[in-house]
């Protein structure tokens, strides 16, 4: 009599106790899987920003292999790569995905498991500037942009100088662009695609411009005003430099 109540107990205490064992090592290889394939994603930035293409297929066939029918509905969400958020470079994603621990009794049904991620790349410096030791990339640099024009002249200068307030500026095409300015008719710049190479003119005229745009004679861009120097830039002398 006792046995025949005690049993059926002390089975679903075992088979609870499997399941959730078997429950924390699939969620602590995938968070593993993640975090590797993260980690590679974030070393690769520095010579390639294309390995981000790939990088949900290839996590979902490592999951799907390691953890064969034991996880299902593998879902990577919110996938931001190399955008700005105080620093720029960072990578955030969510990954969703159900595991499902068979037991011989099919006690338990799929148990939804959610994963977010957020760290920075490893983008050291851009491609077309000198390498830099870790030492250098540890020291936490404080970004001091100037502005310059590209193809005329040496000097650079600070954001509000009179030289460049009225200069379009040098930027990526983007939806917000195209919502808060208007559209050059001589360009045909309502036609440019995101991220082609855009020039703003953000404080006189509000119109965006193609570079082939007879309107574009000279423009500005930012860059750190280290690069700057050593490019030869030298400080204004209406602005100071910036
Ligand atoms: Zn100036
Ligand atoms: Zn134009």
């Amino acid at each position: 009599m006792e046995a025949a109540i005690f049993l059926p107990i002390f089975i679903i205490g075992v088979l609870t106790i499997a399941y959730l064992i078997k429950f924390m090592a699939i969620q602590e290889r995938v968070f593993h899987a993640l975090t590797d394939e993260a980690r590679a994603l974030s070393a690769e930035a520095v010579l390639t920003p294309l390995g981000a293409l790939n990088f949900e297929a290839a996590l979902k066939s490592r999951l799907y292999s390691e953890n064969d029918i034991m996880i299902s509905n593998v879902d990577l969400d919110q996938f931001h790569y190399l955008y700005a958020d105080g620093t720029y470079g960072m990578i955030s994603m969510d990954l969703n995905y159900d595991v499902d621990v068979r037991l011989p009794l099919q006690f338990y049904s799929p148990m939804p498991v959610s994963e977010s991620l957020m760290f920075r790349a490893f983008i050291g410096k851009t491609m077309d500037q000198e390498n830099v030791s870790l030492a250098e990339l540890e020291k936490e640099k404080e970004s001091h942009l100037v502005w310059i024009f590209p193809t005329a002249g040496k000097k650079h200068h600070d954001k509000d100088c009179i030289y460049i307030a009225n200069e379009p500026m040098e930027t990526s095409m983007t939806a917000a662009i195209k919502r808060s300015y208007d559209a050059c008719k001589l360009c045909e710049s309502k036609n440019m695609v995101n991220g082609s190479t855009a020039y703003v003119f953000t404080k006189s005229g509000k119109v965006y411009h193609r570079g082939s745009c007879p309107i574009v004679d000279k423009y500005v861009t930012s860059i750190e005003k280290e690069e700057a120097q050593r490019k030869g830039y030298s400080p204004c002398s209406k602005c100071g430099g910036g």
